[in-house]
Formats: C-alpha cells, structure tokens, sequence
C-alpha cells in the first residue's frame, strides 16, 4: 500500500521510495528531470519516463536494483546518454536508472590506474587525468559517456595498440540483479565476467566503476579537412591503403567521410586525422594531405581539442546503420556513391535543408585483432578474430528535425547499408562478419554477429549472474541476448 508521503508519486516511483531513495527520485515535474532528458544527445532518445533515479554510489544503485526487481518494474540504465536510438538508455511508463551522478575519475600514482564512473564524459576524463601527465585509451568524442562506449567495445584513437578501448579496462565493479556488488576481473571467481562485459553491453548487470590502465599523456598533433567532394577516389584509396599499412605507423589514426554536413558547407567530404605522439604531417598521412581542400585546421594540440572535432550537434533526430566491410576501394567507393543518392533524396525532400547526412570510413585493420589479444591476454566476447583481414568500419547516418522525418529517413539510411551488403557481398570475403555494437542500429543483429561461441559466453554469463533474468525482462533497452534464438 502506497504511503501517506509518497501518495503524489507516481506508482513506479514508489519501491525506490521505499528502499531509501526518494531524495535521488526525480519527477517530470522538476527542472532537474527536465535537464536530464533535454541532456539526451539525440532527440530520437528523450523519452519521458515516469521517473529518474540518480543513485550517488553503488550501494544506491543495489538499492534500486533490489527495489525494482523485487516490484518487477521496468527500468532503463542511462549513462552518457549517447546512444540515440528510443528505447536503449530510456523508457516511457517506467524508471530511468541515471547514473550521471556517479561520473568520477580517480587516479592511483601508485599503479598508474584509473577509476572512472560510468555517467563521466571522456573530456572529463581526460581533463582530470592530465593533471597527472597522464590518459587513457578512451572515448574520441568529448561527451559521449565512459558506460556505454567502454562496455559496447570503444573504438579509440589507441586502438593500433591496444584493440578496442574494452581491452584496457582490468576491473569492473558490478551491481548485480540481486543487489551483491562484485569485482570482475581477469582472474578469479568472476572471470567469465569480466570477459562478457568487453562487448556484451547492458546483459549482466549494472557496471559502476571501470578500472583502466593509463598511458602517458602530452600534446597531440591533428585536426580535420575539408575536400571537395571530387577527391573522393584519391580519399578512398587513401583509406585503403592507410589501412593496409597501419602497422607501420600505430602512432597515427584516420577517418574518411563522406557527408551532406551544413556546418561545412553541404556536400563534402572530409578527413580526420592525428597522431598521438605529435609528429606533424606523419609520412602515413601523406596521400591524404596531398588532397585538395577547402580548408583543415591541423596543428599541435591537446587531446580534449581535438574530441570537439568528432562532435555532432545535438537535440536532432538520429539514425545510425553499421556495416563492415573488406578494406576494399570498390565497396568504399559503392558506399560513397549510395551516400550522394541519399543524400540527393532528403535534399529533395526535406525543403528547409536542415539535416544532416554522412558515411564514415574508419579503419579496422586486422593489426587491432592483434594488438587486442596482447593487450588484453583474458580475452573479449567482441569475435573481432572472425574478421579474415583488414575492414572498414562503415557508420551511415542521418540526423533530422522531427520524428516524422526520422520516420521517412530510416529506411532509407537501412537500404544504403542493405545496399552496400549487397555489392560487397560479390566480393570475395566482403563482408566481415562483426558488427560495432556502438554504432548499430536497434534492428541489426548485433550480438548474432560476434559469433556462436561468444553468443553462449554471454548467455552463460548472463543467466549465471542474473537467474532470475532480471536485466533481461525488465530492462529491455540494449542489444539482449535473450532475443536471439541461435
Ligand atoms: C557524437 C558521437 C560520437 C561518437 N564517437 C564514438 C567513437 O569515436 N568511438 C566509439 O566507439 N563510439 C562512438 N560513439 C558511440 C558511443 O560509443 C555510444 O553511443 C555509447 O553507447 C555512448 O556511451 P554512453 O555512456 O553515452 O551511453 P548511453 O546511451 O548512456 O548507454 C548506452 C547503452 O549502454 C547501457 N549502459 C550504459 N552504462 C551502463 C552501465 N554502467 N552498466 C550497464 N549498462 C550500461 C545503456 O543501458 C545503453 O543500452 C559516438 C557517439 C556519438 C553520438
């Protein structure tokens, strides 16, 4: 029976009312609730839920687990609030879990190691950890959140070293269904844990610390370009062969993009690039700072300038499709003309031109398969090794003003990967097998894709620590692995 205090709660909010926790309950009445959901990236994921709960430690977040589980009630786990589609990191008629209370970074001297709370931003990150000289292979975008990004994988500016960021945490600290908080790490008990929370999202329980090895820290050489959209096959090639030779250079990363993007000047095509030891114009670079431009602003810098250049602007609807490929010109270029008939489209049928479109092509060389397995000897659940060789990465989005035009726009950003699918898949070994969780889409079989084995490592990890199936019937946001039925 509801009490007399909590009698204007709504009924959702009432077992964590009960539990301790009505001071971190916020309403759709309060600003503060309003803050929060106007703070979603994406307009796509500000949804209204019949309440928030910002727990300031992990005792609060057990208790909340605890509370909801035992009410059956649906709940939502936010982090950064990144992720743009509805539905992954908020919920309508239920609790959204926030954990943007819980955002420290902690650095021990005496291990060179870094405690980081989930709801961090990784400029934050980075801004803290410079103090000390120091930083992590994190997230390349300043306000993508530390929960989500590490616990899809993390593509990351370090990835020639280390694979994917996952590989350089070696502790997470774990709220589980049942309110226990546990440590998984390498070795001991909880192992099998530790390996299914590198790729396997949101299916185990509540992540609320990640323990990472730093690197040292100190300028930075990068920026980005800007081309005209006629050297496209000049880029293209540049990203294969960029890719091809990665190992030569680990010190430098690159992307290729292809986009409609108003804020530089429509219909472009553009470069990032840096280099983490501030070696200006590395040679790795050369073909692609031989292309024409319309303008770049490479320089020596810090690390925190140069994840603004990732940025996309917020409060748009967003759509994301992912694909990878074989690091292969003719597919790129297939992909990149898919973009400009795309593109052409929603010019034609959006007549205040106020959206945004690209493809992005980001390196994936077989090299990060490598460097992941020394990185991190205990392994992942990513089955990134199913890849034969080196891939590209393809992110295909679009970002409109309404849900409607969301609704128009989505099929059509699918057909271009459907598209792309297609024609690669007459070429031999032309479609890899692994999809980025990060950048999927919510329909794409995301899980399925990191093969058979790693499917039963994260099933098994998940009924063994969530028997009762709590975080799969009550959480229903994120890639579940109770919805494959391989
Ligand atoms: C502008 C922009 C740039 C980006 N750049 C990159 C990039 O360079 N590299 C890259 O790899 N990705 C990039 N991404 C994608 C990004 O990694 C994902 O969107 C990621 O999920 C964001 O993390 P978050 O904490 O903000 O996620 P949220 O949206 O808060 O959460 C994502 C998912 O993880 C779950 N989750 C979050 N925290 C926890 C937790 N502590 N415990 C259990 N489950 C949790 C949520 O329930 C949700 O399903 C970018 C995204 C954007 C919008």
């Amino acid at each position: 029976m509801a009490s007399i205090d909590s009698l204007h709660y709504p009924s959702q909010a009432e077992p964590l009312i009960q539990n301790g926790l009505k001071s971190r309950v916020l309403l759709p009445t309060d600003a503060a609730y309003a803050a929060r959901i106007d703070s979603y990236w994406c307009n796509s994921a500000k949804l209204r839920p019949s309440c928030i709960v910002q727990p300031q430690s992990a005792e609060e977040v057990s208790k909340a687990v605890v509370a909801l589980a035992k009410a059956n009630q649906l709940f939502a786990i936010r982090s950064g609030g990144h992720t743009n589609w509805a539905g992954s990191n908020n919920i309508t008629d239920g609790v959204t879990l926030d954990l943007g209370l819980l955002n420290s970074t902690e650095y021990d001297d005496t291990n060179q190691i870094v405690h980081l709370g989930p709801g961090g931003k990784w400029k934050d990150v980075y801004d803290e950890l410079e103090k000390h000289g120091r930083r992590v292979a994190g997230g390349r975008e300043s306000d993508v959140g530390v929960g989500g990004f590490l616990l899809g994988g993390g593509n990351t500016f370090y990835a020639s070293f280390y694979g994917l960021a996952c590989n350089s945490v070696i502790a997470y600290d774990v709220v589980l269904a049942d309110g226990r908080i546990i440590t998984a790490e390498a070795e001991g008990d909880h192992a099998d844990l530790f390996c299914a929370l590198k790729g396997g999202g949101n299916n185990f329980g509540i992540v609320t610390r990640f323990t990472m090895r730093t690197i040292p820290g100190g300028p930075v050489w990068g920026g980005l370009a800007i081309h005209p959209l006629d050297v496209i096959p000049a880029g293209v090639k540049g990203v294969v062969d960029f890719t091809t030779n990665n190992a030569s250079d680990l010190y430098t990363n690159m992307q290729f993009v292809v986009g409609y993007l108003p804020r530089f000047g429509g219909n472009i095509c553009l470069t990032i690039a840096n280099n983490m030891a501030a070696i200006e114009k590395p040679p790795s670079l050369q073909k692609f700072l031989a292309l024409p431009e319309i303008m770049n602003n490479y320089k020596t810098t810090t690390l925190q300038e140069v994840i603004t250049y990732s940025s996309l602007p917020p409060n748009y609807y967003n759509i994301w499709f992912t694909l990878t490929i074989k690091n292969d010109a003719s597919i790129i270029l297939k992909a990149a003309e898919l973009h400009d008939q795309m593109a052409k489209e929603l010019q034609a049928g959006i007549p205040d031109q106020d959206f945004a479109s690209h493809v992005s092509f980001q390196p994936l060389p077989y090299l990060f398969v490598q460097k992941s397995h020394v990185a991190n000897s205990s392994g992942n659940v990513l089955g990134l090794e199913q890849n034969t060789g080196d891939a590209i990465v393809i992110q295909a989005s679009v970002s409109v003003r309404t849900a409607e035009l969301e609704a128009w726009a989505r099929p059509k950003v699918r057909a271009l990967v459907d598209e792309v699918r297609a024609f690669a898949n007459n070429i031999e070994g032309g479609v890899m097998p692994w999809m980025y969780l990060n950048y999927s889409h919510s329909s794409q079989e995301v899980l399925q894709s990191y093969g058979p084995e790693n499917v039963r490592r994260i099933r098994e990890a998940a009924w063994k620590y969530d028997p009762e199936g709590v975080f799969q019937r009550l959480c229903p946001g994120g890639f579940k692995i109770s919805a494959l039925k391989i």
